[in-house]
């Protein structure tokens, strides 16, 4: 289940007002204060958290809740779309370039997920009928291209590299050529990532963008690291503007902190989420369903 702890300490604090016939203002700002605690608990930004309880107390005590037939539901239900609004409110998909090939490059620290990610976002794009080439740009990390081959044969997928002679910019352009010529309608860069962000390194993924204009800047971040994910996603946002989020590793034991402050910090939507190490554990990203999982 994703977001254990958060899911169990919400259903906590619903339970006073759950199959309540009446509820009065007391009754739901105890609650919402345990739901603050909660998602403070879950490593959610803070000022996310405060606006978000405020929100939901207004509603609850402002709309004609609590004078309805079932107020413990209706505040629950409230909850649900502000968990839903704050991750986006409705599900954010890929955007295709009108001129063929559409250009996606993936950027993020390294350990985030990026190579595989790479692979798995390839592997979902066929199925939808897409034609993906995936690209080596990753030249510095020593078992970067061979982990990005590896990926392609596993998924059949084609690799393009030059090996780790040419520079990223140079290798980024040629898979172009190479992808018109090849009739692959998606080229997916695999760029490299440092253990923290740098400025070598943010110096040449702007290079890159510059050189070849994605359609899109997804940026990979890992779920486990909370809050540093959302700065991590703050920084990569004002240098490289992205557009949009792949949160990985939300199978793991992963509190929820990044899936539920990012967008709101950012103003950068989750695209698609990471659910395990396997080739196909990436699932396209919807809030609605998202904040239902959550709220069990
Ligand atoms: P990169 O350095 O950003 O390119 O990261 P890698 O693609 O090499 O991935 C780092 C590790 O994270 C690998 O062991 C992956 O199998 C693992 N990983 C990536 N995505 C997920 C995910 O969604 N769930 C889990 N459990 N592991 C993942």
């Amino acid at each position: 289940m994703v977001f254990e702890s958060l899911a169990d300490r919400l259903q906590n604090a619903f339970s006073n007002l759950r199959g309540k016939g009446k509820l009065n203002e007391k009754d739901v700002k105890e609650a919402m204060r345990e739901v603050k605690l909660a998602l403070l608990e879950a490593d959610v930004n803070y000022k996310v958290v405060k606006d978000f309880v405020k929100t939901v107390t207004d509603r609850a005590i402002g709309e004609d809740v609590l004078k309805s037939l079932t107020p413990g539901q209706q505040v629950i239900k409230i909850v649900n779309e502000e968990l839903t609004n704050l991750m986006g409110k409705t599900q954010s998909k890929i955007e295709y370039a009108s001129q063929s090939p559409t250009i996606l490059m993936m950027a993020g620290l390294q350990g985030a997920g990026k190579t595989t990610t790479c692979g798995k976002l390839g592997h979902l794009l066929k199925k939808a009928g897409k034609r993906p080439l995936l690209v080596a740009c990753d030249i510095y990390r020593p078992a970067a291209i061979k982990q990005l081959q590896v990926v392609g044969e596993k998924l059949d997928l084609p690799v393009f590299t030059m090996g780790d002679k040419v520079s990223p910019v140079d290798i980024a352009k040629a898979s172009i050529e190479h992808a018109k010529k090849y009739n692959n309608d998606l080229v997916i860069l695999d760029t490299a990532g440092r253990l923290h962000i740098d400025e070598t390194l943010m110096a040449e993924l702007i290079d890159i963008k510059a050189a070849v204009d994605p359609k899109e800047i997804l940026l990979v971040l890992d779920a486990m690291t909370g809050q540093d994910a959302v700065n991590v996603a703050e920084h990569f946002n004002t240098q490289l503007e992205i557009n949009g989020v792949i949160l990985t590793k939300l199978d793991g034991d992963t509190r929820g902190g990044a899936a539920l402050s990012v967008r709101s910090v950012t103003g950068k939507p989750i695209k698609f989420v990471g659910m395990g190490e396997k080739l196909t554990d990436l699932e396209e990203f919807y809030p609605d369903r998202m904040a239902s999982r959550i709220l069990g």
